[in-house]
């Protein structure tokens, strides 16, 4: 495996991750993700070609900004270093084949709606539906075994989330629901399963977490997208092992 390769991924993967910063925090707004340039909210500065350097940045500037010394939030170069582990782990477990390009936009996918649902608890149609059609695509050219796991895992997915969102009365947002669609096309179906359990399990820590840390009633809501974006990220990468290992704590 070639390190530089898996170095150039993570440097891509860093730059992109800046861009779902801006895609995550403006589509749910409606605002254009081109104008205005990236600016500091609180003094409107704009951003100079120093302060765009994904990561560096922000270590460079020390977290604050460069004209006003507001503090910039941790979570834009987190949102950045973990696109450029998703992308160098991407290459890493792939390497040049078709499904790099699926790994690529599923990560993509999971990164932008992780940032819209914590700023907002809002996982919007208009980054959904792109990424839907062009997973779609991809699940063509970069087919499951068998080929029609990716559309009963869609159905699975989608029609599982559907009917707990119904039985909880609203306890799973339209947003969840749809983001199982597609997990379940790039999945199929037991890897889809196996996200929903481990979502499951992730949210269930962070919720005991939150509420251990603000002392909040239970009734407060918390986004459910982005323990659902880990656990389809740890099944991607690692669900088949997991899969093999349950089954042999039973066979
Ligand atoms: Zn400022």
């Amino acid at each position: 495996m070639d390190a530089l390769y898996v170095l150039l991924f993570f440097i891509y993967g860093i730059v992109f991750g800046s861009f779902f910063n801006v895609v995550g925090l403006r589509v749910p707004k409606k605002e254009s993700i081109i104008s205005p340039p990236s600016h500091c909210t609180v003094c409107d500065r704009k951003l100079g070609m120093l302060d765009l350097i994904p990561v560096f940045s922000y270590l460079f500037l020390r977290g604050k900004c460069r004209n006003c010394g507001v503090k910039i939030s941790p979570i834009y170069p987190t949102v950045e270093f973990v696109t450029g582990l998703l992308f160098a782990l991407s290459f890493y477990k792939i390497g040049f084949q078709a499904e790099l390009i699926v790994a690529l936009v599923f990560s993509s996918l999971l990164v932008i709606i992780t940032v819209s649902d914590i700023a907002y608890m809002l996982i919007p149609n208009k980054v959904l539906l792109p990424f839907w059609i062009v997973l779609f695509i991809l699940r063509w050219i970069s087919p499951l075994s068998p080929w029609w796991d990716s559309l009963l895992g869609a159905v699975v997915g989608f029609g599982l989330l559907l009917f707990i969102g119904i039985v909880s009365k609203g306890g799973m947002g339209g947003g969840d629901i749809k983001l199982f669609f597609v997990i379940g096309l790039v999945l199929g179906t037991v890897q889809t399963l196996l996200t929903l359990v481990l979502a499951a399990l992730i949210g269930s820590v962070v919720g005991v977490i939150m509420l251990r840390k603000t002392g909040k009633g239970r009734k407060t809501p918390i986004p459910f997208g982005p323990s659902i974006a880990v656990a389809a990220v740890i099944t991607y990468f690692w669900g088949m092992k997991i899969v093999d290992w349950y089954g042999t704590l039973f066979f």
